[in-house]
């Protein structure tokens, strides 16, 4: 057997007349017919391999003797000619023999079905499926051939197979020209009916990688990241990107917290007897009486939440894109979520940092990058300058600026920047080679900084006065409002970053 190597299925609209959906609907039902035929034959022939006197035998012997079983098993099986092979022999004999089926399929096509029929009794034989079961009309809806030198073939920009000619829909996409310049393995034909009507794709099995849409490429470069609860900053070798974090989310954050006070309240009205006279539940058994009103509440919010858990997906995939596109060797700061959430309320867990951070790391080190994710307690990135001087900051104090050295920076950009400079080993930060980069890079830094700041506020969540340094009113604007109903916790100085 061929050794395997990596595939990826490239899909061609076909053009096809009248004439053309006619043969092929003859094809496909010869081979459905085919396909059943080969699935009864070789249901049988399991059958008899497992009532074998062989095949009892081979139950028997210990499992630790993997080889010595596994050869009895196989033993079993070819006594009574279950194999793919045996059953490719058999399609070709019932096709031969049908005449029908031979003068619409050709031979590597009847073998492909053959080796279908006999994966789909191999996954019952070992467990995989309950039972197997013949195709009805409409279950059936595909072909395919061995190679792309005999039977059915894409060559130029068509199908070629046994007298039909079906040119594809070849559109001037990146995606589809990458399979076209690829090597076909083989080719697939199938059926989908759409609004009643039947349209046909070829699918060319290619060797190799898929095409990488360009703007998700992975760059080889470094990264440091400052993941904060309103914006992250990711400061690449020489690119800084500095952005709202998830902030996407924060509006729908406020209807479901919405709709929770409402439940609360309904849950109350419709239980007295089940909460103290100081509004704490009441300990004990209790049955709780809903209203259809409260139960339609619970649906709506269900509802929101499961929108914003698809907006969450995509607003952090799109961030774990831009990353890595700047580079796949990753340092920033574990996150926690209790930190967040003693600054900025409990509510800030929906934006789901950690998963960010999970997502990041999976896919920077399936390409081959490598991850570090340090801890707060040696480094305290954020009360860190260049020049080694260390000063605590207040959270609302967003631009770090050197009482002894003068540098100016966007606080989030500065610790990110740092971040690249932790020792995986130590997890400290090496000041000097921090020192050593900033020329390079200040630069990149500066416009980052530039380039957030223009973005405009996409929400308005905010009637705190906004902080006036050079333009970055959205930062503040962005900040989650705490709900009323919960005490303020702010600590004046943040000790992690
Ligand atoms: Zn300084």
């Amino acid at each position: 057997m061929a050794a395997k190597t990596s595939s990826f299925v490239t899909e061609i609209p076909l053009i096809t007349t009248s004439k053309d959906l006619a043969i092929l609907a003859a094809r496909l039902e010869a081979g459905r017919q085919l396909y059943n035929a080969v699935l009864s034959e070789g249901k049988n022939r399991l059958q008899l391999v497992r009532n074998s006197e062989l095949y009892q035998q081979a139950r028997l012997i210990d499992k630790n003797d993997k080889k010595g079983k596994s050869s009895a098993f196989q033993k079993a099986r070819e006594a009574y000619r279950f194999s793919d092979y045996d059953l490719q022999a058999f399609a070709n004999k019932t096709a031969i023999a049908s005449i029908w089926i031979k003068s619409h399929l050709d031979a590597q096509t009847i073998q492909k079905i053959a080796t279908r029929a006999f994966k789909a009794l191999e996954r019952m034989a070992f467990g995989k499926a309950k039972k197997v079961r013949l195709k009805q009309k409409g279950q059936f809806a595909s072909l395919e051939g061995k190679t792309n030198k005999q039977g059915i073939r894409w060559t130029g920009n068509s199908i070629e197979w046994s007298k039909l000619k079906l040119p594809g829909i070849i559109i001037n996409d990146p995606v589809l020209l990458h399979g076209l310049s690829s090597k076909i393995k083989y080719v697939r034909l199938v059926r989908r009916i759409l609004n009643q009507k039947t349209y046909w794709y070829a699918q060319l099995v290619c060797e190799g990688k898929p095409y990488q849409k360009l703007k998700n490429l992975i760059g080889d470069g470094n990264v440091g990241i400052d993941l904060g609860v309103s914006t992250v900053a990711i400061v690449g070798d020489k690119k800084t990107i500095w952005t709202p974090f998830a902030v996407e989310l924060t509006s729908k954050q406020k209807k479901i917290r919405k709709l929770q006070r409402k439940m609360d309240r309904q849950r109350r009205a419709n239980n007295p007897n089940n909460f103290n006279p100081n509004g704490t539940i009441r300990k004990g058994s209790k049955l709780w009486n809903n209203s259809n009103r409260y139960k339609k509440i619970v649906a709506k919010k269900r509802e929101i939440e499961r929108k914003q858990a698809a907006h969450r997906k995509s607003s952090h995939g799109k961030l774990v894109n831009q990353t890595l596109k700047l580079g796949k060797h990753i340092k920033t700061e574990k996150v926690s979520v209790k930190a967040w959430q003693k600054n900025w309320g409990k509510s800030i867990g929906f934006k789901s940092p950690s998963n960010f951070h999970f997502r990041l790391k999976r896919k920077a080190e399936n390409a081959g990058g490598t991850v570090l994710m340090f801890s707060t307690r040696y480094t305290a990135l954020s009360q860190t300058c260049l020049c080694g001087n260390k000063q605590k900051k207040s959270l609302s104090q967003r631009v770090h600026h050197c009482s002894i050295c003068g540098l100016k920076m966007q606080r989030d950009i500065l610790s990110a920047y740092l971040s690249r400079y932790v020792d995986p080993k130590t997890e400290t930060l090496s000041i000097q080679l921090a020192r050593n980069g900033w020329l390079g890079m200040e630069e990149s830094l500066l416009d980052g900084w530039q380039h957030g700041s223009n973005q405009p506020a996409r929400t308005t969540t905010s009637s705190k006065s906004p902080i006036s340094n050079n333009g970055l009113e959205w930062v503040s604007s962005n900040l989650i409002t705490r709900e009323e109903s919960e005490p303020a916790r702010v600590n004046e100085t943040r000790v992690v970053s």
